[in-house]
Order: C-alpha cells, then structure tokens, then sequence
C-alpha cells in the first residue's frame, strides 16, 4: 500500500477540489440549522447560500478565534460547549482541548462519527509521513485531552501500529521504556526531539536493548526546515525517517505531513477539510503556487459537533510545491512560516521570529546552534522601535574570542535580508534554558 486514500490523494488538486465542493454544498445548506453560531453569523446571507463551486466558498464570512471564543462563552447547562455546539449533549462522545498557547483553550466536541472522521484524517497523515502497521510507535504527548492526545493516539492505532502511550511519564523512564519496548517511530515537538538527539546515545544504560529508533515525526512548532536542525537530529538519533508535519487542534491536529520527497508538508485531510490559502490583509484567495505565501483557512467538509468554516488558522505558509510531487500526490505542499499570534514589528515591518533565526542558523554556516532567543520586554509586545535583543549559543569550538565579530556579521546580515536591526549576544554552548517540550522563539525578559 502505497496511500492511505489512493484516490483523493492522486487526484488532480481542482478535481479534488470539485469533489470538495460537492460535499460542502448539502453541510453547509444545513448549519445555520445546527449551529447558533453561523445562524448568527449568516444572518444576511441568503437563506440559500448556492455553493456549487469550490470558489463560492470565497462568499462566506471567515471564522476568526474570537467568534469561537465568544460563542463558546455562551454555554449553557444543555449545551456546554456554547453558540457552537450544533448537535445536543446526548450525541457528544469526547471533548477536545486545543494547546491554548495563546489564550485560555478553546474546546471542541465531537460524535462518534467525527470522532471516525478525525481518525482517518490523521491516520491519514501520518502515514504519508511513514509510520506503517509494523511499527512501534512511542507517543510522548502527556495529556489525553489535548487534540494533540487522544485523537493521534487513535491514528497511530488505526493504521495498526503498536501504540506505546509513554507521554506522562519522567523523561528518563521515556527513555528507557523506549529501548526497552524496541520503539521503531515517535511523535515529538521538535524541542523534544532536539533534546533526544542530545540525550539519546548517552540514556542507553548497562545491558539496554540497542535503539531501533528509525522515524521521527516531528510537529507542534516550524524549525525542522532548517537544514542544520535536521541534520543534529538525524545524527543524534541516528535515525532514516525525519518527517515534518502540522495540524490545527480546532480542525484536525494533523492536516499536513511531509512525503519521502522532502518538499514540503502535503496536505493531506482532504477527505474532511477544505483548505484555501488567504492574503491575511485582505482576506482574498491566494492562489496554490510555487513561492507563494498566506494564512491557512479551514473549512470542514463534514462536521457534527462543533463544526467551523472557513476558519482563520492564524498560521502563515509559503507553497513550496503546487504540481503533482515525485511521490504522486497531487495536493499542495507547503512549509509553515509562522504564526500571526509571534509577527513582531520592527518600525513598520512585519517579521517572524523563525525568519530571524532562519537568518541566522543558516548564515552562520555551522557556527550558531538552532537554539535561539527572541527577547520581548512584555508578553504583549509586538512593536520594537529598537534593535530586537537576540541570544544564540556558538557551538563548541568557536573561540570566545570569535563571538563578537561573528555577532556583527550576523546582526548585518539580518539587516540586509530581512530589513530589521537586531542586537546579538553570542553566547557559549549550552548558555540557554532547554525546554523538553517546546521551545519558544519568544521570551520575556524576567519572566520565569
Ligand atoms: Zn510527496
């Protein structure tokens, strides 16, 4: 078995999006039934919304975070997850957490059958990113409520492989339960795996089984496309299978997963979501091709509990591939840029902080280790009329001596490609906190 949904996944991307339309048409017709929250939302729409093209999905109104939160402020004992919960409490089987890395969570439900919907989704998805029924697969989120817990639990299982729930336990257990259990494939943050690459060889203890360790999925933060991040889990791990892949907790955890080809993460939930690419200034659709860039919107093909459409996921993408790839499928590739929530603004100029570190992971040819801190003076600043503070670790073998006019060269270089000023401390190895789980760009000066 070569796909997991053969025929959507190889289909031309507009036929599938035709396909696409089809579905949405009799969904859509009946939200405003279900839900409070589009009832309120489309009150001028007209009560017969005609979606027949992919494209007539353009004539509804984004979703945005806010409505969510909103609706979802106005539960009730009958309906506890608010505006937008679109079938009663009796038909309700779980309810998901997203991360909340930005604000309280927002929770969403789901029915025995979007609970199968989001299984094969994700199913979906990972094996494009090539995990098989043969393997064993350690799956290190703690938190069964989390998007992020459960439902991957349920994909790893549906595409048969042996499902090891290791998350929760202390990180040396993990570790050992790992080699012990012959772990063959994971799912981390690429903190974690960062972490690994660093812990693993040294964890193996007296008389412990020899790591089979082959893949490692990683996913809940951008970084694995750098070249120089990879390559430091790769060896650490020793490992042939590094994937890269994204979702979003209020849709689908896992929509997007890299291929064997390397080119970016497909997508690959288009049996239940559609997926426009928007300017996020205008809001206009951004058409699938190579180079281009825009905020991800979702819309759910089919979605009982909670369903959300044209969802702004506030994640920024570039398209690194609109043709069909070397690996035959058809739907568009992309990598992840950054989050709205983390743009920073230097004097007018909108950056990420991933383009910084991009910068300088890349230019400092080897000298600079990927861990890198973006200060900010409070949580809630965006605007920097300064230099941006800026930490990075030099790898061992750098002389202290080297550290300042490496920082000058780079600190240029930032300048001349991303037209923003920063001031770079270069530090020694091992100057920065780690975190095992994920590793903010951001930091607050004096905040713990
Ligand atoms: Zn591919």
């Amino acid at each position: 078995m070569l796909y997991w949904n053969e025929e959507l996944e190889t289909l031309p991307w507009d036929a599938v999006e035709r396909w696409q339309a089809g579905q949405l048409a009799p969904f859509l017709g009946a939200l405003r039934q279900r839900s409070a929250l589009y009832r309120d939302q489309w009150r001028d729409l007209p009560a017969e919304l005609a979606i027949e093209r992919f494209e007539d999905l353009g004539r509804l109104p984004f979703t945005t975070k806010q409505a969510v939160r909103d609706a979802q402020d106005r539960a009730a004992d009958e309906m506890p997850l608010g505006a937008g919960q679109a079938v009663p409490t009796r038909d309700l089987v779980q309810v998901i957490s997203s991360s909340g890395t930005t604000g309280a969570p927002l929770y969403y439900g789901l029915t025995a059958a979007d609970v199968d919907r989001m299984g094969d989704a994700i199913a979906n998805n990972f094996f494009t990113a090539g995990i098989r029924p043969d393997d064993v697969v350690a799956h290190l989120v703690g938190l069964p409520m989390l998007a992020g817990g459960l439902p991957y639990a349920d994909a790893f299982r549906r595409i048969g492989a042996a499902l090891c729930w290791l998350g929760g336990f202390p990180t040396d257990r993990i570790l050992r339960e790992m080699r012990r259990l012959r772990v063959t494939a994971l799912l981390a943050t690429t903190s974690f795996a960062l972490y690994l690459s660093e812990e693993w060889a040294a964890s193996a203890g007296e008389g412990s089984a020899p790591s089979r360790l082959a893949k490692v999925l990683c996913g809940g933060e951008p970084g694995l496309d750098q070249p120089e991040v990879r390559r430091k889990i790769e060896d650490g791990l020793s490992i042939t299978t590094l994937r890269d892949t994204m979702g979003l907790g209020d849709m689908i955890p896992g929509m997007w997963g890299e291929c064997e080809a390397h080119s970016g993460m497909h997508f690959n939930a288009q049996k239940h979501v559609a997926v426009e690419l928007v300017d996020p200034d205008s809001g206009a659709r951004v058409p699938w091709r190579e180079g281009a860039t825009g905020e991800l919107v979702y819309t759910a093909l089919a979605r009982d509990a909670t369903p959300l459409v044209r969802y702004r996921s506030r994640d920024h993408a570039l398209v690194t591939g609109a043709e069909r790839c070397a690996c035959g499928r058809t739907s568009p590739r992309i990598r992840c840029i950054g989050r709205t929530d983390d743009m920073l603004i230097y004097r007018g100029m909108n950056v990420f902080p991933t383009a910084i570190r991009d910068v300088l992971v890349k230019d400092s040819q080897g000298r600079l280790d990927p861990a890198v801190r973006i200060w900010k003076e409070s949580a809630q600043q965006v605007r920097f009329e300064e230099a941006i503070q800026v930490d990075a670790e030099a790898v061992s073998g750098v002389p202290a001596d080297a550290y300042a006019a490496l920082a000058r060269e780079l600190e240029a270089q930032v300048r001349a490609q991303l037209q923003v000023r920063i001031a770079l401390s270069v530090l020694p190895p091992g100057s920065l906190p780690r975190s095992v789980y994920k590793n903010s760009l951001l930091a607050v000066r004096g905040a713990p």
